[in-house]
Parts: structure tokens; sequence; C-alpha cells
């Protein structure tokens, strides 16, 4: 559906180029680089072939599927992220340690600084890959600077070791770390610019951020990525970065949702990572969003301005009506009550995307026709008009417009500040 626009730039109106990646982990996600139009790999998983085996990986092995995994890439950029283990990802061939919160617990570059060898034998076998290629590299959950000096150490007693054995070096290395944790933000100046980059985790960062399980159903959807809360910390990143040169990526999963990967470009994030299916759609938005605009829609949630108190939705619709103003019939969204689904639609029907949400589905149902109601509706249905029902009040509507954030905090406020999706929200007649 989105390969037409798969040489094209992700574009804004506005003029800014933002750079789109994926998310790898096998050799088999490689062929998606060329489908997929990414510019590169940002994250690359490295655990996953840990995790598929019942033994440890040997160098060697390792060795040959990441120099294949180079090959493969054609010279664009791949960072190999150095095994994130522990919390939930468990290695059936590793001791089961007994933590009561394995998330806060011993993981990723907590256990690769104890046990360094695993993380050597690593490094030696992405630097023998490489093969004189260049490298890019980066580090799970740092929270403080001393975890990536050390961590950087290694890979430097490694690259000397591997000179010494007369191994190629990689032409260029690049060293980075991931930012999970909320505290790394407020890291001493010189690790920003010690580090080559950062890459936002944002799942894990939201999980710290609101102290919420990211594996825990109950709670995980609950907060909204697109909240000003997160949204203010993650400007203050972003000028932290500007300010001290260091290059910033996003690749937690709200990078592939379309809505969430607008509202990040506006803020500043000119690169992300996502899965390759949502590189289609999150390129097919920013081809049509200002993010100037959007940024100044930001910046007026993030004071307040359309902070509400819960009120009936009924007339919190009809006043949103007449405040939102619609530039374009740009897209719509559909609500599925029964898994509290949002599915969000292109002038034309074609589904943009999907979010589970919990904001409460079940107060909203779109219908084509006045009360009638359905559900689920497919990419067949073209959705040039919309009524929404609520209690015994219909709205209709022609699908579009990108006022987004506002609107979506409006409903997030309406129902009694549930977060975790989006929803766009059309003008009401
Ligand atoms: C993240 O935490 O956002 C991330 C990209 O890493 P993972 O989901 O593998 O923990
Ligand atoms: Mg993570």
């Amino acid at each position: 559906r989105y390969t037409a626009l798969r040489e094209e730039p992700a574009k804004t109106t506005d003029g800014k180029i933002i750079d789109l990646r994926m998310n790898a982990g096998l050799m088999a996600d490689l062929p998606s680089l060329t489908s997929s139009g990414a510019n590169g790999v940002g994250l690359f998983r490295t655990e996953l072939q840990f995790l598929i085996r019942n033994q440890m990986p040997k160098r060697s092995e390792l060795k040959n599927l990441y120099s294949r995994v180079l090959e493969a890439a054609k010279g664009k950029e791949i960072v190999f992220r150095t095994l994130d283990i522990g919390s939930d990802k468990v290695l059936s061939y590793m001791p089961n340690i007994n933590e009561a919160n394995p998330a806060l617990g011993w993981r990723a570059i907590r256990i690769a600084l104890d046990r360094p060898s695993i993380m050597r034998m690593q490094i030696e076998a992405l630097i023998r890959a490489s093969n004189g290629r260049n490298l890019s590299i980066m580090f799970p959950l740092i929270s403080q600077d001393s975890e990536f000096y050390k961590a950087k150490e290694l890979v430097d007693r490694v690259l000397s070791g591997e000179k010494r054995l007369g191994h190629n070096i990689p032409n260029e290395l690049k060293v980075g770390a991931m930012l999970e944790t909320p505290s790394l933000a407020y890291a001493p100046e010189d690790f920003f610019t010690a580090v080559d980059f950062l890459s936002v985790g944002g799942n894990d960062l939201k999980q710290f951020f609101f102290a919420a399980d990211r594996e825990n159903e109950l709670v995980r959807r609950k907060y909204d990525t697109l909240s000003s809360s997160f949204l203010t910390y993650l400007k203050f990143v972003i000028n932290r970065c500007k300010e001290l040169k260091t290059p910033i990526s996003f690749c937690g999963e709200d990078a592939g949702r379309p809505i969430e990967a607008v509202c990040l470009c506006a803020i500043g994030f000119s690169s992300l990572s996502m899965r390759p299916a949502s590189i289609g759609p999150v390129k097919h938005l920013l081809r049509r969003v200002n993010l100037e605009e959007l940024s100044n829609i930001i910046n007026s949630e993030i004071k307040g301005v359309f902070n509400h108190t819960p009120e009936p939705l009924a007339e919190n619709l009809t006043d949103l009506s007449e405040s939102i103003k619609v530039n374009k019939s740009d897209f719509g969204i559909a609500v599925d009550p029964d898994v509290d689904r949002l599915v969000f639609f292109d002038e034309n029907g074609e589904i943009l995307g999907e979010e589970y949400t919990q904001v409460f589905c079940s107060d909203f149902v779109l219908s084509k026709n006045k009360g009638d109601t359905v559900s689920t509706l497919s990419s067949s249905n073209a959705l040039k008009d919309l009524t929404i029902s609520y209690g015994q009040k219909y709205y209709s509507t022609p699908v579009g417009e990108m006022n987004v954030v506002k609107k979506m905090k409006e409903v997030n406020s309406i129902v009694g500040g549930e977060g975790g999706g989006g929803i766009i929200y059309p003008e009401l007649h």
C-alpha cells in the first residue's frame, strides 16, 4: 500500500526531513530494509540470537551472523545493541535468578558489566564481522554515566586486542547509549559529549517514568506518551542533546505509531526507528504534517491551555466542534468498542494504523449512518462521513484534520484522564 512512498523522503509540509529506520533482530528481518525503504537499522536487538537458542552462541557463530547482516545492509548503518537480557528476556541456559522486581533488577548493561566475558565475546564478534567496515554499537539501559564509561573501556580493550592480533578494525566505530531510565537525562555534560549518539528506548523509559510495568496489562496502557509530562521530559532531553551536540533518536514502539511519531518529530526528534511495517504509515502521515504547527499545539498542551476537568462527553464534543478548525479531509478514526481499539484511516478509507487504547471505546460508537452501529470498520469502508453517537446524540463528520494532540488530549481528559492511545477526533457538525 505504501510502495509508492518507498523511495520518497519523509519530508513534512514545512520541509523537515525525518530519518526513518527500522528495528530488527534476525537475519530474516534484513530484506525489509529494502522493501520498507528504511534508511538503516536504528536498533538491532542482538539478544534475539541468544533467546532462540538453548545454549550460549559461540563467537564464530555470532561473527558469521553479524557479518551477513552487515553485508545485507549494503552500507546502510546498522546499530547493534549489545546483549539486553534479564527482566522479560530470560535465557533458558542462564541461572534463573529470583527477583522481586526484575524490570528494576539485574538486566541489560548491569549483567554485561558484572559478567563481562559475554559482552567481550560479543564485541569481538562484532569487530571481526565489521572487517574494516563502519560499526555502530550501543549499550542498553545505561542509567548513569559510569556504566557507559566502563562499557566503553571494555570496547576499547577489545579493540586494542583485535589490533594486536592483526584483525581488521572498523573504519569508523560509533559507540552510543540507550536512554531508558529518566536519570540519564541528568547525567553530567561530559557524558553527552562522550557518547557518539543516544537512542531513547521509549518502552522501558515510559515504564520507569510512569512507574508502570510494561508487562502488566492492568497498567501498561494507562499512561500516555503524549501526556504533557512525558513530552516535557523528552523536550528536556532533546534540548540537552542540542546544546551538547549529541545526535539523538527514538526507537521504542511509539516511534511506529503514526500520531505519536509525528508528535515526537514535532518536539525535535529527527530520527526514528520502528518496526518495518510502520515505516509506510509513519512516512505517509509525516508528509502531510506541518511540524511547526504541530509543535505550537503541543506547546499549548504543555502549558495546559487545553486541560479540562471531566465533563459530559457530549457537551465537550459540541464545544470542540467550535474550537477545532479543519484544514483538510485527511484522515479519521474508527472505534472498535469490543477491544478498545481505534483504527486510523486516510481519506480513501485505507488503514493508517491501529491503536489499542484505554480510552473507553464503549463510550463511542462510530457509524456510517445515523444510529446504525458498527463495531469494526474494514478498509473497504470509504469513510467520507462518520457519525459518532454518544448517548442519544449523534455527531456526523467528514473525516479529517490533523489537530491531533489537542483532540486526543481533550478526549483523554473527558473520559477521565485515561491515556494510552491516539484519537483523531474529526470536526463535528
Ligand atoms: C525500549 O525499551 O524502548 C527498547 C527499544 O528496547 P526493548 O523494547 O527491546 O527493551
Ligand atoms: Mg528496552
